[in-house]
């Protein structure tokens, strides 16, 4: 199985380079990474690549989805990849059913897992329907485009090894869409995705100064603070929720304060190792898949915990 592997997000792209390998060495096959632009190709290497296309170009200096999509498909028409191996960030997610159209390919996206079965099969599984059901998905297509969102795959220890890197400098057609203007955005520093513990607010806080509870409980679990999308979204409270349309997080204790635990809000935080809960709400969802339950009014119990935990410490 050669697999072709792009992600413009580097510790992604490590991390699919993991996958990738396992998946070439149980097949004696090869796996390729593309790059554009200053990048340090004996790291991929390292991390599991046998060849890099590095691609330099002026156009290349920010991401076009056009431009891009020239760049990989020149890649697979010289490597001809069974397997294409795309990072589902925002732009990964847009190139990669580009791709897929272009070369008359499949293109299964936001796959969770990816292995070959006794049939030889490429097989992946996916949320669906929100996150309520898996869907165990192949295709027949050759090649195939696969896309996987980050920490899916575990990226291997570096290891010194050799490979070719192969240079491609060339002139790109002038893509179609121009962009006239760029704007800051503003970033938040929650960096859900990374975290070890995180604390989400939902709606069962009432008001905005009241999210402040949280940060006592915040500095002493060293968590990051997430939220429900109304708290984001509706309420702008927050920049960033997590959840199906949000983050995916995947933290060893995810804390969720006043949330009712919708399958949206749930098929973000599934991959969390203990989860705790907290609502006054016996009934309520998230009690049913939480690891530890605590049944009560978020304004008694947050400031409880943070006082018990004080005492511990
Ligand atoms: P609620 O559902 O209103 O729950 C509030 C909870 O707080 C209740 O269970 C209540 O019992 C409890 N409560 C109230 N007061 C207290 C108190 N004093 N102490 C303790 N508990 C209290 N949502 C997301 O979070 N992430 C997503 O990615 C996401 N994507 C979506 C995508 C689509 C297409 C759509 C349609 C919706 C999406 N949603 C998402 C919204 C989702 O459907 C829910 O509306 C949302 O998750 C509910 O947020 P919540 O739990 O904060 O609020």
């Amino acid at each position: 199985m050669s697999i072709l592997v792009y992600s413009e997000n580097n510790e992604l792209h490590y991390q699919l380079l993991g996958k990738a390998r396992e998946l070439a060495d149980k097949h004696g096959k090869d796996v390729a990474s593309v790059v554009t632009g200053d990048c340090n190709s004996q790291m991929l290497i390292n991390y599991g690549a046998d060849k890099v296309y590095h691609f330099t170009s002026s156009a290349l200096n920010e991401f076009n989805v056009e431009t891009h999509m020239q760049v990989l498909t020149i890649a697979v028409s010289e490597f001809k990849p069974e397997t294409i191996l795309i990072g589902a960030t925002k732009r990964g997610k847009e190139l990669a059913p580009r791709l897929a159209a272009n070369l008359d390919a499949g293109c299964m996206t936001e796959c969770n897992k990816v292995w070959v079965d006794e049939e030889n099969r490429l097989l992946v599984e996916r949320l669906t329907y929100g996150g309520s059901t898996i869907a165990t998905e192949t295709c027949d297509s050759k090649p195939t485009v696969i896309t996987a969102p980050n920490r899916a795959f575990e990226k291997l220890d570096p290891t010194e090894r050799s490979g070719e890197v192969i240079d491609f400098s060339f002139d790109i057609s002038e893509p179609k869409v121009k962009v006239v203007e760029k704007r800051q955005k503003s970033v938040s520093d929650a960096d859900l995705e990374n975290a070890a513990v995180i604390i989400s607010a939902g709606r069962g806080f009432k008001a905005q100064e009241d999210l402040k509870l949280l940060d006592e409980l915040a500095e002493i679990l060293g968590a990051k603070i997430g939220c429900t999308r109304p708290i984001s979204a509706d309420l702008g409270w927050m920049d960033e929720w997590v959840g199906i349309s949000g983050k995916k997080v995947k933290p060893s204790l995810y804390v969720a304060c006043g949330i009712s635990g919708t399958i949206q809000h749930v098929a973000g935080i599934r991959d969390s190792q203990i989860i705790v809960s907290i609502n006054n709400d016996e009934n309520a969802n998230i009690h049913g898949m939480s690891d530890y339950s605590l049944i009560g009014d978020i304004y008694e119990v947050v400031p409880a915990l943070v006082k018990a935990l004080k005492e511990r410490a």
